[in-house]
């Protein structure tokens, strides 16, 4: 219930408040904010900033430099001149100081005209562009000498942001909340702060948004690091023991029909997907509850390893599900199952969140009275309504995706079902063993016999008409092909806008019989996935999409997956999309275009450039980012962890992790009960189940 206005002011706004709470937040802030997860007033203190802006020196207009940011005294001899183009207004004007003179624009600000006033200095700040050949400053901020003076060389936060929401709105609201709500009596036990050398909680959370210098944010950074690391590690090792305690289960006993299946399939197992299988196998036949993790690069082949899985355990009368973190993928994955069980008459079902209500309650029955064997779907598998027949095996594919809470609802909707997990995100062992602690792993480093490497180019914008010509002969030569499309960080409406006319401009490019089309996020599920399927069967011959495409889905006809603006992300990201490709006997090729000329940008590149595999390129990103680069691109989505880096920040992940293995569950329990901030942190990793 929301109390009264009056009675707030006098106490503290409480971290468990929704967003709404904080003054000048409405209705519509706050849609915005839920959609970027921040619901709470506690979430807005952890949407932590990814970057931090500095406004340093001022330049020369001659010291400006492409693709970097300007900032410069500037005079303005000529009126700002504006006119209208489509539903656009463009201001523009022209500044100079004794060493040259620059172009500026500002778009929809048609009062900049009277903002600035011919024969005036201003100072102007924003990044440099090549427009036409000539550099120019698109929407420059304006500065007052007293701004500017007040900002130097103070780290100011940048935010993710999307429609709506603007950095200097989130800036502000984390500082309201900083003043009002309280957040002493630091969560953590005094013991493993001082042992660990951790900065105190709210010492951290002020300084991660606002450092006073670099060095107290990496402090700041440092603490909520060991934060994170240290309530996922303390999950893991709970969840541990209580699955020691129910390590028993009635062995799987027949095998034939499995066998059978494994026998039909068109390829022989590479020898790593056998030994995979094999332990998936003993695990199931031996009378403990399985926990394993296969983790293995796109397109070494996890799928038909869930599969065989799947399969035994219908052979021996339970259901099994397998779940998916997109639509696209669990329908790519019924298809792909269904035939492959038919011939078995082994029942698969489909569980998503875009069914209607009707055939999801027809789903709901089915599996209920235990009707099918498998279930595929999204998150819609662990909803509340969803009641099991008779679960022996859950599986999560794209695990990276999900969270352990996730995996942990999903196992709990059966009786000590089976479990095992899919990744292919390529950390390296010693990580992986802290990471999934509660997991053994199979690895699958192998890619089946007939795949051919494939063959990558890092090219400019200027190539884009070759590169069109040569999927234009793939396409005529019978294959397909991805565009993958700038990304608009910002806002979704803009970035379904940019796909539409990205595919327009290549259809344009091509001769009519080849047909486009896009795929972008905005879209409904429904028609994603009918865009997909057809896609899939070959009648649409190019697609152009955002990185909704990113994970699991499988079409070995396509072979070339072009990515335009690769400069603008992470390189796991890039190996992924890559991995849409080369998944069948035909030669595939990755064309990444790159709009950037900088070096780094460069040597990044030349990384895929030159290898195919995801654990060598994480390790060679990792260098080059250098564990101090706290600036630099953050990988996203990347387990479950807000601030934290896994590879970046590995020491740390391993300190908190022995702390946490030496805790006890009595520990953890007594910790839980008697304070209750700590109970609410674990929770973020392990749901109700405390
Ligand atoms: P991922 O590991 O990325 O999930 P998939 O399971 O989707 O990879 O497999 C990619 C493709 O490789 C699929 O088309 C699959 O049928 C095929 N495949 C899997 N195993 C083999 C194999 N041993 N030999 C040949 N092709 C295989
Ligand atoms: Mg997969």
């Amino acid at each position: 219930m929301i109390k009264p206005i009056a009675e707030r002011v006098q106490k503290a706004m409480l971290q468990t408040d929704a967003i709404s709470v904080v003054k000048g937040i409405g209705e519509k802030t706050e849609k915005g904010l839920n959609k970027l997860g921040i619901v709470t007033v506690q979430d807005m203190l952890e949407y932590y900033p990814k970057a931090y802006d500095i406004y340093g020196k001022l330049m020369n207009i001659d010291e400006i430099v492409e693709g970097e940011m300007a900032l410069f005294v500037g005079y303005l001899y000529m009126n700002v001149e504006t006119k209208r183009v489509r539903h656009l207004t463009i201001a523009s004007c022209r500044v100079k100081d004794a060493t040259g003179s620059i172009g500026l624009t500002w778009f929809n600000m048609p009062y900049i005209k009277n903002t600035l006033k011919s024969g005036s200095y201003y100072i102007f700040r924003g990044k440099a562009q090549r427009k036409n050949g000539v550099l120019v400053i698109e929407q420059p901020k304006i500065l007052t000498k007293e701004e500017y003076y007040n900002k130097k060389d103070v780290l100011q936060p940048i935010y993710p942001l999307t429609n709506g929401i603007t950095n200097h709105l989130l800036s502000k609201t984390v500082q309201t909340i900083l003043e009002e709500v309280d957040l002493t009596g630091d969560f953590l036990p005094s013991a493993i702060r001082s042992e660990h050398g951790l900065a105190d909680y709210r010492f951290a959370v002020k300084q991660i948004h606002f450092p006073k210098d670099k060095e107290n944010m990496i402090k700041a950074r440092r603490r909520i690091v060991f934060n994170e690391f240290f309530m996922f590690t303390l999950a893991l090792t709970y969840m541990k023991e209580e699955k020691n305690k129910r390590l028993k289960r009635v062995p799987y006993e027949t095998v034939k029909q499995t066998d059978q299946l494994l026998n039909s399939l068109p390829y022989e197992l590479t020898n790593a997907q056998k030994r995979a299988w094999e332990e998936i196998k003993r695990d199931m036949c031996t009378g403990l509850v399985m926990n394993r993790l296969v983790q293995g690069d796109v397109g070494s082949g996890k799928t038909v390893l869930a599969a065989l899985a799947l399969a035994l355990n219908a052979e021996n009368g339970y259901q099994g599900t397998l779940m998916v973190p997109t639509e696209v993928l669990a329908k790519q994955h019924m298809e792909s199952l269904s035939e492959l069980y038919a011939p078995f008459g082994i029942g698969c079902i489909l569980l998503t969140g875009s069914m209607t209500a009707k055939e999801k309650r027809i789903a709901y029955e089915k599996i209920q009275r235990n009707e099918v064997s498998v279930i595929i779907g999204t998150h819609a598998l662990i909803q509340e309504s969803v009641t099991y027949g008779n679960l022996g095996l859950v599986i999560t594919d794209e695990q990276h995706r999900f969270g352990v809470k996730q995996r942990e609802v999903l196992s709990q909707k059966g009786e000590n079902p089976h479990v095992l997990v899919m990744s292919a995100t390529p950390i390296p062992r010693t990580l992986a063993i802290i990471l999934y602690g509660d997991l053994d792993i199979s690895v699958v480093d192998e890619l089946p016999a007939n795949r051919l490497p494939i063959k990558n180019c890092v090219v400019n914008t200027e190539y884009r008409t070759t590169a069109y010509h040569f999927i234009e002969k793939q396409v005529q030569e019978g294959r397909q092909a991805y565009v993958i499309c700038p990304m608009v960080e910002e806002s979704e409406t803009m970035e379904a806008e940019n796909v539409i006319a990205y595919t327009q401009k290549i259809q344009e490019a091509l001769p009519p019989c080849i047909r486009v089309e896009y795929l972008h996020g905005k879209m409904k599920a429904k028609e994603k996935n009918e865009i997909m399927e057809q896609f899939a069967r070959n009648e649409i011959h190019v697609l152009v999409s955002t990185t909704v495409i990113e994970v699991g889905v499988n079409v070995p006809n396509a072979t070339v997956m072009m990515i335009e603006n690769a400069e603008r992300f992470g390189l796991a990201q890039l190996h992924q999309l890559r991995g849409r490709v080369g998944r069948g006997k035909y030669q595939s090729y990755c064309i990444l275009v790159s709009g950037s000329r900088s070096k780094e940008t460069k040597k990044r590149l030349e990384i895929l450039n030159t290898s195919n595999d995801g654990f060598y390129i994480a390790g060679e990103d990792l260098k080059l980012r250098g564990p101090g680069d706290l600036f630099g691109i953050r990988q996203s989505g990347e387990m479950e962890f807000k601030l934290a880096d896994i590879y970046n920040d590995a020491t740390v992940l391993k300190e908190a992790n022995e702390t946490a293995k030496n805790m006890t569950i009595k520990e953890i329990q007594q910790l839980c009960s008697k304070n209750e901030r700590f109970r609410k942190q674990l929770e973020n990793y392990l749901g109700t189940i405390l």
